[in-house]
């Protein structure tokens, strides 16, 4: 049926067609009766009051069609969409549910579309409204880990729910009226079961690997140690230092595996206790000088004077400042200089550490790409042939984990400063360890 004749058997053009009929009546009943002039006057009165009638009344209609259209439309978007979605008020009265939503949380959008969800009810709730419940109210679920900020929107929060697995995550955000005020909320519900699944598989593979690969080659590095003590020849020499090398090389990649699977299923395993940040650099600075001797590098410390302690993972912490001391190293020019310094908090409640290099330094462009997962840099390649592209990853997982922030800053064939921030303040350490996304 076109649109005008559809709007035309609108209820709302019901006004329209009564005022016709009333019309009719007037005219079949006294109209004739009437003088030549008053027929006149009261045909143009009635046909302008008809006109009027007319064009409000198809004007109401036709918006009120556009509305219907346009809610159709959206209707049959969300109930296509692959993410559940629920719509709620402030009350948490459900309005909108879709299709997805009945799938992944095993209801039917009619006994839920119009029923008010509150806390009280957890008792006596019938089973199967357990995981809307708890999706509703996060603090009911086992397993929750924010991914932004309490309290802004929109809000995203990671569930998973054991027997049945099931891996959610959930992005709120407030709906609006025409005046701004928030009336309630969306939740866009994403089915992740099976991504984590995979993502799980294949950690649990790397994992596998890499601790049956470690074993035989520890075994074969202390052959080569065992060899490099004994009286040998310059030929000799060079082979078991090129071996023990690629051995060390070897186990260096196998234990980023390592971590970086441990870090993606969240079970890196923090233990937090006090550490003193100055004792703390002197003893790494002391482990790596014989390295930087090596690599006619010279290696300092800048600390202060007062001793600064701080709750952190020690053996973690060791991980991350390590990578960023032996990268200094690595990436250096023979007689260059690597100067690590802890600064004191000021304003904030934060210690800084930062390691400065007069190395090769890193392209401008390239710098946002540093902590992603096996980013090496096109000039390093060629020059330094080893390396796994995770340690950054692993440094930036450990510092988030403690609260901190990391970042670097560079000019290219002039060096490097990687810093970053631990907070002093215990309290803003996150409570739990979160599986790191690359953003
Ligand atoms: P790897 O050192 O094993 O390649 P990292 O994750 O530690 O892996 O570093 C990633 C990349 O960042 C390096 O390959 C290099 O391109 C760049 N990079 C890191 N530290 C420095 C540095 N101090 N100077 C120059 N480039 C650096």
């Amino acid at each position: 049926m076109k649109q005008s004749k559809l709007m035309m058997f609108m209820p709302e053009m019901r006004i329209f067609w009564f005022f016709i009929l009333l019309l009719l009546g007037v005219l079949g009943t006294t109209f004739f009766e009437l003088s030549p002039v008053l027929k006149i006057v009261s045909f143009v009165i009635l046909t302008g009051i008809g006109f009027i009638v007319y064009v409000n009344t198809t004007q109401i209609t036709r918006k009120n069609l556009e509305t219907k259209t346009a809610y159709a439309r959206l209707q049959n978007v969300i109930s296509n969409l692959r993410d559940g979605v629920i719509v709620y008020d402030q009350n948490f009265k459900i309005y909108i549910f879709n299709s997805a939503a009945e799938n992944i949380l095993s209801l039917k959008a009619e006994e839920i579309i119009g029923q008010t969800f509150t806390l009280k009810l957890k008792e006596g709730m019938q089973p199967k409204y357990r995981l809307l419940l708890m999706l509703l109210f996060p603090a009911l679920a086992p397993t929750v880990i924010r991914r932004t900020e309490a309290g802004a929107y929109p809000q995203i929060t990671d569930f998973s729910f054991d027997n049945p697995q099931l891996d959610l995550r959930v992005t709120t955000t407030e709906v609006r009226d025409e005046d701004g005020y928030a009336v309630g909320y969306m939740k866009v519900v994403r089915d992740r079961t099976r991504e984590l699944a995979l993502l799980r598989a294949k950690n649990e593979f790397i994992t596998i690997a890499s601790h049956q690969l470690r074993t035989p080659l520890t075994g074969i590095s202390w052959a080569w140690e065992t060899l490099h003590g004994e009286t040998l020849t310059s030929e000799q020499k060079e082979v078991v230092e090129n071996g023990r090398e690629a051995t060390s090389y070897l186990l260096k990649i196998i234990e980023d595996l390592l971590q970086t699977a441990q870090i993606e299923e969240g079970r890196f395993g923090y233990q937090f206790t006090e550490v003193d940040m100055k004792k703390f650099a002197e003893e790494i600075v002391g482990e790596y000088m014989p390295v930087a001797k090596e690599k006619q590098v010279s290696l300092y410390l800048d600390a202060p004077k007062e001793s600064v302690t701080l709750m952190a993972d020690a053996d973690k912490l060791r991980i991350a400042l390590s990578n960023l001391v032996d990268n200094g190293i690595k990436y250096n020019i023979p007689g260059g200089e690597v100067t690590v310094t802890i600064e004191l908090p000021t304003k904030e409640p934060f210690v800084k550490v930062s390691v400065k290099d007069t190395g090769l330094g890193i392209a401008e462009e390239t710098l946002p790409q540093l902590f992603k997962k096996f980013f090496r840099g096109e000039e390093v390649k060629q020059r330094e042939v080893n390396g796994s592209g995770l340690g950054l990853y692993i440094v930036k997982n450990i510092i988030r984990r403690h609260g901190g922030k990391i970042w670097a800053e560079s000019t290219p064939n002039r060096g490097s400063i990687f810093s970053f921030t631990l907070p002093t303040d215990p309290s803003l350490i996150p409570p739990k360890e979160i599986v790191y996304e690359e953003e």
